[in-house]
């Protein structure tokens, strides 16, 4: 076999051959020479055991950056057990951002491998990155945050998204979590907003079997304004700028795409005050097309993953809507549900956890669609209670002068106005 780096004839074309002639993995190596992983590993490669043997002792006291960094870890739930081993798996885009974190976890006994594991679903041999470390050096490590600006960037490598602007944090629902995010409140000024729990920006199952990630209960963080995210990555930039990868998610000048999902629900709804068929209820198929703009994160190639879009969608609009009448949904609607203020409700839904909202189209028919354009998350945030569309919600109403009349017998009220 010829080594199609460096040209040399070899037996066979092994990690340890890469590491010397090109610094690359036996997956990257494939990648880039675009041919099956399988062609260049032999039998003994797949699914192979390891030996805690083979992992040196652990240094007695490590070192309070390698205790940080174990620490976000153990929050992002970036650890996993598997047999008498614990690891943290990355990525093939990811690998330099793992070699980054072994610069300190050696301190823990921890080593990089590539392993090959023959995948019963989709029938190829599957390529993960990994450290491990045998789980008896990680006894007895109690996680803590003793740099906010270490822990903070860690975190925001692992389980941070960025999107218009806004951090995004989908942390496990316990103390140490809450710990963390009250820190950030009380030593930076940094509010985060707590979203709903079952929604969260998951780009699919990082880490172990598919799904495993998601059986913890997780809360969804985002930074309360556009200022609490630009101090959040003040604090994290000197340690974050350093991690290979991790700091293209965040810094890096990338493309800009728009990205769009459709989803349809079933509605009745009747128009209040308007003379015409649309006056009586009657029921229709709406598609709804949700737009969203936003950087194409460089480690997965998305704007943002259309589950998770689909899935804020669903639990934030669709849920609400299919199979009910509109017009009992929200009081606006109650007034006039037509598509111009279906859409602005529906905005108003979705720009809490899709701040890169572009637009929302809805057609009521395959001949009539509106298409609406609303207020950035931050103009929102002003906004509060003057939304102009807020008409029968907004507590003025009923307190006019002119409510006197209303009174079936209004003598001195009748006066004043009539004065
Ligand atoms: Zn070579």
């Amino acid at each position: 076999m010829q080594c199609l780096e460096c040209s040399a004839e070899l037996e066979t074309l092994d990690g340890k051959h890469l590491q010397h002639c090109c610094g690359l993995t036996l997956q990257e190596y494939a990648i880039r020479h675009h041919m099956p992983l399988d062609l260049l590993l032999s039998s003994d490669q797949i699914n192979s055991v390891e030996s805690i043997n083979d992992y040196a002792s652990v240094l007695a006291n490590p070192s309070s950056r390698a205790q940080t960094l174990l620490s976000a870890l153990l929050l992002a739930e970036s650890l996993q057990q598997q047999g008498e081993f614990s690891l943290i798996e990355n990525g093939v885009r990811r690998l330099e951002q793992l070699l980054w974190y072994l610069q300190s976890l050696r301190q823990y006994g921890f080593q990089f491998r590539q392993e090959y594991s023959y995948d019963d679903d989709s029938h190829r041999v599957i390529a993960k990155n990994r450290l491990k470390t045998p789980s008896g050096y990680l006894q007895g490590m109690t996680p803590t945050v003793l740099d906010h600006a270490l822990f903070s960037a860690v975190l925001l490598a692992e389980v941070g998204e960025f999107h218009a602007g806004y951090v995004f944090l989908r942390l496990p629902k316990n103390a140490l979590a809450e710990e963390y995010i009250e820190g950030l409140r009380n030593n930076f000024q940094i509010r985060c907003k707590a979203l709903d729990a079952v929604l969260g920006p998951n780009k699919g199952p990082k880490n172990g079997p598919v799904g495993a990630r998601e059986q913890v209960e997780k809360q969804l963080y985002r930074t309360e304004s556009l200022q609490d995210a630009h101090r959040l990555l003040q604090l994290v930039e000197p340690e974050l700028g350093q991690i290979p990868c991790a700091n293209e998610r965040f810094y890096a000048d990338v493309p800009v795409a728009m990205i769009s999902k459709e989803l349809v629900f079933d509605s009745a709804h009747f128009i209040s005050d308007h003379p015409g068929k649309c006056e009586n209820l009657h029921g229709g198929r709406y598609n709804l097309h949700v737009k969203i703009e936003g950087r194409i994160d460089p480690l997965d190639g998305f704007v943002i993953d259309y589950g998770y879009l689909k899935s804020v969608v669903k639990h934030r609009v669709i849920d609400q809507l299919d199979h009910q009448t509109l017009n009992y949904v929200n009081c606006d609607l109650a007034w006039r549900s037509s598509t111009e203020l279906l859409n602005v409700f529906i905005w108003e839904q979705l720009i809490d956890y899709l701040p890169g909202l572009l637009e929302v189209q809805t057609y009521e028919t395959t001949q009539s669609y509106c298409v609406y354009r609303g207020p950035k998350l931050e103009e929102m945030q002003k906004m509060e209670e003057n939304n102009p569309l807020k008409y029968f919600a907004n507590q003025s109403l009923g307190k006019s002068y002119l409510r006197g009349l209303l009174d079936d017998n209004p003598a001195e009220k009748l006066k004043l106005v009539s004065d």
